[in-house]
């Protein structure tokens, strides 16, 4: 959304609450005499939004005789933008243009089924009117020009239990990247994003779903390199299996041998077996939330804060790994008794500081 795009924004109205606004999204191939200009041309806009939800509804009965709201509805030039509305966004006819995504085969089955009951009107005879999009989701109303009857076609089932939207953010963060990115993706594509909102609520319902995968990942691997190391015997005398694992850290941002300054940190132990990943960690030392209300000298507000850390950025690896030996029995009922790793010493002075298996037991360091 940076300055660059300007010529590829478009100011749209938000309708339908009270919380009327005006908000640029990037959207490409619009004409420009659409944007609405001055202050008059955004107040007919405003008064023409209340419109188009009743006239959407009166399309979606069946058997509508009169063609006028169509008319009228291709007349508005409107896109209403709210995410707590089933339909984000309406485009009529004469304001379709790019791509989309849609379920292929169900997309032609859905059209080959369109046959009205005592006449034989097909797919042929029917005459675009809209499109309701939500997200990457779109309902594309026709009107049949025979009976007037009106059809509705979905890009997908709409009763997928993984529509399009959620596997797009879900694709997005597997890829390590953002909404930002998805923006320039659907900039270049042609294609209308979805609503950040919308990508924010998705991405939240996904993160407990994604770390309890990744939890019942770890377990299974910990299952794995257990079995392995009893089928070899490697057993202690407490009659605990003992494994070889390899650990290491990254920070979020790139030091040069010194100042270590990132905010964030991440660190995970991998079992040398299996190379599966049996514990992983981060560290934050920033909250933008509780940043912002200290610096404003305001209360925090309640939010989910990922602030878990308040001491130097070099120690945060250490402080992962150490967690994770600590961890090993309680996860996977194996002890860690090698560790492969770079010459970072700061993770075995760690360990032996907090012995997690006791004193009598020790953990060798083998140099990579
Ligand atoms: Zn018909
Ligand atoms: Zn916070």
């Amino acid at each position: 959304m940076s300055g660059r795009h300007g010529n590829k924004t478009r100011l749209f109205m938000s309708a339908k609450r009270k919380k009327h606004h005006f908000r640029i999204k990037r959207q490409t191939h619009f004409a420009p005499d659409t944007v609405p200009s001055n202050n008059e041309n955004k107040e007919n806009s405003a008064t023409a939004l209340n419109t188009p939800s009743k006239e959407t509804q009166e399309l979606m009965e069946e058997n509508v005789s009169s063609s006028s709201s169509i008319t009228r509805l291709n007349d508005l030039n409107i896109v209403c933008e709210n995410d707590d509305d089933d339909c984000d966004e309406e485009i009529s006819n004469d304001k379709l243009s790019g791509r989309r995504i849609v379920d292929i085969k169900y997309l032609f089955s859905s059209i080959s089924n369109i046959k009205h009951q005592h006449t034989d009107c097909t797919f042929a005879d029917l005459k675009f009117v809209k499109e309701l999009r939500k997200g990457f989701t779109s309902q594309y109303v026709f009107r049949c020009k025979m009976c007037q009857k009106v059809e509705t076609v979905h890009s997908e089932d709409p009763t997928s239990k993984l529509n399009t939207n959620t596997a797009i953010v879900e694709g997005i963060l597997c890829s390590g990247n953002g909404y930002a990115q998805l923006n320039e993706i659907c900039s270049v594509l042609n294609m209308p994003n979805m609503h950040q909102n919308t990508y924010t609520k998705i991405e939240q319902s996904l993160t407990p779903l994604i770390e309890e995968c990744a939890i019942e990942e770890m377990i299974a691997a910990g299952e794995e390199e257990k079995r392995l190391a009893i089928l070899n015997g490697e057993i202690d005398k407490e009659g605990c299996p003992v494994i070889t694992v390899v650990a290491d850290g990254s920070w979020a941002k790139r030091s040069y041998k010194s100042g270590f300054s990132s905010a964030s940190g991440a660190g995970c132990i991998v079992g040398m077996r299996t190379k599966k990943v049996l514990f992983l960690g981060v560290r934050n030392s920033y909250c933008c939330i509780c940043s912002r209300s200290i610096k404003l000298n305001k209360d925090v507000t309640e939010h989910r804060c990922f602030k878990n850390w308040s001491d130097s950025a070099n120690a945060m690896e250490a402080d992962i790994i150490a967690e994770g030996f600590a961890k090993s029995v309680e996860m996977h009922g194996i002890k860690y008794k090698n560790l492969v790793g770079d010459g970072d010493s700061s993770i075995m002075k760690k360990l032996l500081l907090k012995k997690p298996y006791g004193s009598d037991f020790t953990i060798s360091k083998i140099e990579c």
